[in-house]
């Protein structure tokens, strides 16, 4: 499986006593708005992980996650995000085929 990848395991929404609680999400820090404690996408984004908000901005764009994260119930978002998250991460170490060749591989797996 591809070692690149590690979001199955989203940071959890609860780090009140980490010192980022005090810093803005990467989404509200790329907004330059200011990150409340009801931002949706702060338990993903943590301000220390630029580069996996990138990612997931470049392919999916903020508004587009956040009506994905409003349209679903509390204990479905992390889930949702990390398939999101995956898929930016895949989609960004292979631009021309994102997620086409581990759907392939695994077909192939299972003929
Ligand atoms: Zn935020």
């Amino acid at each position: 499986m591809d070692s690149r990848v590690s979001v199955l395991s989203p940071y959890s929404p609860s780090y009140a006593d980490d010192e980022s609680a005090s810093k803005a999400c990467a989404a509200c820090r790329f907004r330059r708005q200011k990150c409340k404690g009801d931002c949706l996408l702060a338990p993903f984004f943590p301000a220390a992980d630029k580069s996996r908000f990138q990612k997931a901005h470049r392919l999916f764009g903020v508004s587009k996650m956040k009506k994905i994260l409003e349209s679903l119930l509390p204990h479905q978002r992390a889930v949702a995000m990390a398939t999101m998250i995956y898929e930016s991460e895949v989609h960004a170490a292979s631009p021309d085929t994102g997620c086409l060749d581990i759907i392939l591989q695994l077909h192939s797996q299972i003929e």
